[in-house]
């Protein structure tokens, strides 16, 4: 049975369902999820991700962290620790810049939050010559210093959606119509949780809660102001999400987010202010766009050095990377990144507080 023909029968047995329940399914279900049985990433796949553009980005990110180690007295040993790690390429990559760092790779201990069992095991084999361990929560993180990257996780976190009414909310669900999946609204409720949303929307208005996100970073945060470390997040979003920012991508173009369940890379844009209020603790960045942030750290001398030893296609494909990880136009400014360091610690090289 397909995971359409799964829900189908589901919502007749029990009702509409909530759409963070369906981007559950969608992603994770464990026969027909779209991370469970697939590696969506790359030029043959459905989408590209940064590290998947260059190897730059990874680099970059590495020393950057690898100059947060540093920075804090070179912690041993320490965690280096990635959310949601993809194909293991921004791991690698950060593993080979940060390996000239002395003393880095000896004290190293990698950690893996990662829930798709394909996705790890196309991790192991990437990162094989290193040994890396993988979790299953947060929680789970070692009681030592860590030093965490996250790219795109956060956008692949299961989300609602509510439409203002009054005072109250409408919950988008996902129902039938001629035995079709078909998005409606749920009957207007009060919703304690977003009263402070009732200042900044008018009737009508749709806006995203990610139950997810928050938790995560306020566990994270509390573990590296304990113990020390840095995170640094990357993903697209805005200050505060107002509207429907549900996005399918099936081979590399947007599709509609009922059509083919399981088949298709769901998303929506991270809510920042929801992340950064999770964060004290910690002392966090300002938000940075990527570009801005790729810069600062000299991605354009890294990206002559290794222009030299490219002609052709393959350079041209290079200089269309750089373009790609920065430009304003192209990831550099819809992608924001923020860095956490414990108070009083120095702040990530291509951060300001
Ligand atoms: N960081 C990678 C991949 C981003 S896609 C890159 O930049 O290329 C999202 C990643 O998060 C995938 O590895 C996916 O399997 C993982 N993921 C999604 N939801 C998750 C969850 N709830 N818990 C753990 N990992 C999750």
């Amino acid at each position: 049975m397909s995971l359409r023909d799964l829900l189908i029968s589901q919502i007749r047995a029990q009702g509409p369902m909530r759409l963070d329940d369906y981007m559950t399914a969608c992603l994770l279900h464990p026969e027909h999820g779209y991370y469970t049985t697939r590696t969506p990433f790359g030029t043959s796949g459905d989408f590209i991700t940064a590290p998947e553009i260059s190897q730059m980005f990874g680099e970059l990110v590495g020393l950057a962290l690898a100059q947060a180690w540093l920075d804090q007295g070179s912690p041993a040993p320490f965690t280096l620790a990635e959310l949601g790690p993809g194909r293991g390429t921004l791991m690698a990559d950060m593993l080979r810049a940060s390996a000239r760092v002395p003393g880095f790779l000896k004290a190293v201990d990698i950690v893996l939050l990662e829930a798709s069992a394909a996705l790890r095991d196309v991790q192991a084999d990437t990162l094989k010559t290193y040994s890396p361990r993988w979790i299953d929560s947060i929680e789970a993180l070692p009681g030592q210093a860590t030093f965490l990257v996250a790219n795109e996780f956060f956008d692949a976190l299961p989300i609602r959606q509510f439409v203002r009414d009054g005072t109250r909310w409408r919950e988008r669900q996902i129902g039938l119509k001629d035995d079709v999946l078909a998005f409606g609204l749920g009957p207007a409720q009060p919703q304690p949780t977003l009263n402070e949303r009732l200042e900044d929307t008018q009737d009508g208005d749709l806006i995203e809660d990610c139950a997810m996100a928050a938790p995560i970073l306020a566990t994270l945060s509390a573990r590296i102001a304990t113990y020390g470390g840095a995170a640094l997040v990357f993903d697209y979003g805005d200050w505060r999400t107002l509207g429907d920012t549900l996005q399918a991508v099936q081979n590399h173009d947007k599709t509609d987010p009922l059509a083919d369940p399981g088949h298709a890379d769901l998303t929506a844009h991270v809510d920042f202010e929801a992340l950064l209020r999770a964060v004290p603790p910690c002392t966090p960045s300002r938000i940075t766009p990527q570009g801005v942030f790729l810069e600062r750290l000299g991605i354009t001398a890294r990206a002559q050095t290794l222009a030299q030893t490219l002609s052709g296609a393959a350079l041209e494909t290079h200089v269309a990377a750089h373009r790609r990880l920065t430009h304003p136009q192209e990831m550099g400014n819809l992608f924001k990144i923020f860095g956490i360091v414990p108070q009083g610690s120095a702040m990530l090289p291509g951060l300001e507080t």
